[in-house]
């Protein structure tokens, strides 16, 4: 009987450990990517697009080994059992995930599949190290991140699968409609110009041009917001399009990786902790007496970038102009939004969530209850001084004066606090907060 591979976040055939297993069982193998409403009717517009080309990617390169993808449009476990039912299907296979939806996914297609008398089997394929493959003792997850780092580099990783050379779809099932079909208009207008295209192919071209010419400065670079000298390959590793065991033995293979592939370690960390923790996007991962505060104007002048504080509007502007915003760049607007001016971290979840391209629920709230306090901050109460940021990880200011053209003409140390210049622009805002140095 066939085996169905149910695509989610996966969208790759090399080391694809779900899809190598079903190849491996001698039968029809039915690839399947159901487009559901539940999660794109809330996706950003950058991530739709990315999925439409990386969906599109997807296709060809099982039809170039004989096969092709099933595309189907509604609820996954309804189409999935449909599929089922339509190929005589015995098999379920797919890649593990994290967070609450897709648990809650997972917990109703094995029960909906068992009743149909079809299996369904998770497999690796999302992470480097499974969520639950590395616990501390006396523990069920990794809630600090020095001895998770510690314990995850010296993991034996799994080994790599092979890429499927000889599919076949059965027979009487068609590959059904195309990702531009199945998406009309959604994801096509209002991009960014810098945003990249979704697939494989692309990904896999970024991180050998990452690998060859941007990793050895990574070190010296990363923070630094105007070189803009980090992989930028967040949203090829939160569809897949990358496999995350690939990309971190080839960057631990490179002389200069080790502090690269630490970033890879801080996913994975997520990851681990949103499986231990599904709620991570609507409560607090560690309670915090914290009085927040309800001020719309302040929010939306923070969504808009017009706070009035430079390094802050310079980040938000990147997101809203491009779907990507720099690290330290999402650490110093978090860190203004939920300690400056005490607005609750579900808010900035939200907003990324709606924009970036890499939007993903575990790294994205972990990362937002990080900087609020509320998450595995060994430091919770720990003080960003935003100036001092500011003038430290953008010296000469040419990160906000590439994104934020009020201040363009501004000199010296003018460009960090505008409002201490002798004629500050009239047409930048004061800003919002007293930042109190
Ligand atoms: P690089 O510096 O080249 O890092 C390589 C890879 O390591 C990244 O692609 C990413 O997969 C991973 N990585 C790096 N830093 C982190 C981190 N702190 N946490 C988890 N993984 C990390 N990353 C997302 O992928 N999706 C999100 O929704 C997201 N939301 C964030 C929200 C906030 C408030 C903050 C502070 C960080 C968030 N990050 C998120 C983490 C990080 O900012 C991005 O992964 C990174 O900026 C992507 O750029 P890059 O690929 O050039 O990263």
């Amino acid at each position: 009987r066939p085996t169905i591979v149910l695509f989610t976040r996966d969208l790759r055939v090399r080391d694809h450990p779900a899809l190598a297993a079903a190849v491996d069982r001698d039968a029809p193998v039915v690839p399947l990517f159901v487009v559901d409403p539940a999660i794109t009717a809330r996706a950003a517009r950058n991530r739709i697009a990315y999925l439409r080309e990386a969906l599109a990617d997807l296709r060809c390169a099982l039809r170039a080994a004989g096969g092709g993808l099933v595309l189907r449009r509604g609820d996954t476990v309804r189409e999935a059992l449909r599929v089922a039912q339509e190929t005589g299907a015995g098999r379920i296979h797919l890649s593990a995930d994290v967070s609450a939806f897709a648990a809650a996914r997972s917990a109703r297609l094995h029960r909906e599949a068992a009743a149909m008398g079809v299996e369904v089997a998770e497999f690796p394929g999302v992470t480097v190290v499974p969520p639950g493959d590395l616990v501390p003792a006396g523990g069920d997850h990794y809630k600090v991140f020095t001895p998770y780092w510690r314990a995850w580099e010296s993991h034996s990783w799994r080994g790599m699968v092979a890429e499927p050379r000889h599919l076949s779809l059965p027979a009487g099932i068609d590959e059904g409609i195309s990702p531009d079909e199945v998406f009309g208009d959604a994801g096509v207008g209002g991009l960014s110009a810098l945003r990249q295209r979704g697939g494989e192919q692309e990904a896999r071209r970024r991180l050998g041009a990452w690998l060859s010419d941007g990793c050895a400065c990574y070190e010296r670079l990363h923070d630094d917001l105007a070189a803009a000298a980090t992989s930028r390959l967040s949203a090829d590793l939160r569809f897949g399009c990358l496999s995350p065991v690939e990309t971190a033995r080839a960057a631990r293979d490179h002389p200069a990786g080790r502090s690269w592939v630490r970033q890879l370690a801080w996913r994975d960390f997520h990851h681990q902790v949103t499986a231990a923790f599904p709620d991570i996007a609507v409560r607090d991962y560690r309670p915090r007496d914290v009085q927040w505060h309800t001020d719309e104007d302040a929010l939306e002048a923070w969504r808009d970038g017009q706070t009035g504080v430079p390094i802050v509007d310079a980040g938000m502007r990147q997101l809203l102009s491009e779907g990507f915003m720099h690290n330290r760049a999402r650490m110093i607007t978090a860190a203004f939004l939920t300690r400056h001016l005490r607005l609750h971290w579900r808010h900035g979840v939200a907003h990324f969530h709606a924009l970036l391209t890499d939007g993903d629920i575990a790294d994205n709230c972990g990362n937002w209850q990080w900087v609020a306090g509320t998450g595995n901050d060994t430091r919770p109460n720990r003080r960003f001084n935003l100036l001092r940021q500011s003038r430290r990880f953008d010296p000469e200011g040419a990160y906000i004066r590439r994104h934020v053209a009020e201040l363009a003409d501004l000199s010296g140390a003018d460009i960090h606090a505008p409002w201490r210049a002798r004629t500050p622009p009239a047409d930048y805002p004061k800003p919002l907060t007293d930042l109190g140095e």
